[in-house]
């Protein structure tokens, strides 16, 4: 998959770009990121980016021309989708990433102080997220939140696919708690059952936790699962 950043602070990519797993799936070749800075598509020699608000009001805002001659440098083959960062969006979430990971190429537009004049999202973006109920000093960590996330999903980048597969979301539960040895620590036991090397109730017992998971910390997504009878009474018997 090859990424284009387009941002006013390249320099924050660096670090998380060449760690872990993001890292590894550049070093494989499973991913390019370019990093393309906004600044250097001014041509006035203050190499201004924003400008103050038509109708006044605090703050700065990002100039359409740098934004849109930085993606057209690009020369995007048709459809690749070109995502906007913002706070006024609707979510990105697990199945956003999913949508996303099936691409070969993506663009992404990082914002900054009041966010970017809106005939970017008109008429340059395809796509527009915000990653939570708040408001972030720009798109930077947002755009490093999504790709991480999209990222994960290609083939090859992490070890075991079965692994993402049954992670948090993917069927639209929370993921059941997991541990690991030594089979008591300060006292604290490992349940039972995950000692029992009974594999088919440690099944069941992982589909009652994610049901359970979910029902407390997450009733919003409960509520939208088609729950099975067999979930069904999972959930009851406890
Ligand atoms: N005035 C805007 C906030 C701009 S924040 C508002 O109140 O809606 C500056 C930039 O940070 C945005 O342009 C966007 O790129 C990024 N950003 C802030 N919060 C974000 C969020 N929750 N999700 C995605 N991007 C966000």
């Amino acid at each position: 998959m090859k990424v284009e950043i387009c941002t006013l602070f390249p320099g924050f990519f660096s670090g998380p770009l060449e760690s872990s797993i993001l890292g590894r799936a550049s070093t494989a070749k499973l991913l390019d990121v370019r990093l393309h800075n906004i600044r250097d598509y001014t041509h006035d020699k203050h190499q201004k980016v924003d400008d103050r608000p038509f109708g006044g009001g605090p703050g700065m805002v990002m100039k359409p021309e740098p934004v849109f001659e930085c993606v057209e440098s690009l020369n995007l083959e048709p459809g690749t989708p070109v995502i906007l960062t913002s706070p006024r969006a609707p979510l990105f979430t697990q199945q956003t990433a999913v949508d996303l990971s099936a691409y070969s190429r993506l663009v992404f537009l990082c914002g900054h102080y009041e966010g970017m004049d809106e005939r970017i999202q008109e008429h340059l973006a395809t796509h527009v997220y915000s990653i939570g109920s708040y408001v972030l000093t720009g798109g930077e960590p947002a755009t490093l939140v999504m790709l991480d996330a999209i990222v994960r999903l290609i083939p090859g980048v992490v070890g075991k696919m079965d692994s993402v597969e049954q992670d948090s979301f993917m069927e639209g539960l929370l993921d059941c708690p997991h541990y690991t040895r030594p089979a008591e620590f300060r006292g604290w036991k490992v349940p039972d059952i995950l000692m029992s090397g009974d594999h088919s109730r440690i099944e069941s017992w992982r589909q009652q936790q994610k049901l359970l998971e979910t029902k407390r910390w997450r009733p919003d997504l409960l509520a939208q699962h088609q729950m099975s009878p067999a979930e069904q009474a999972l959930l009851e018997e406890r």
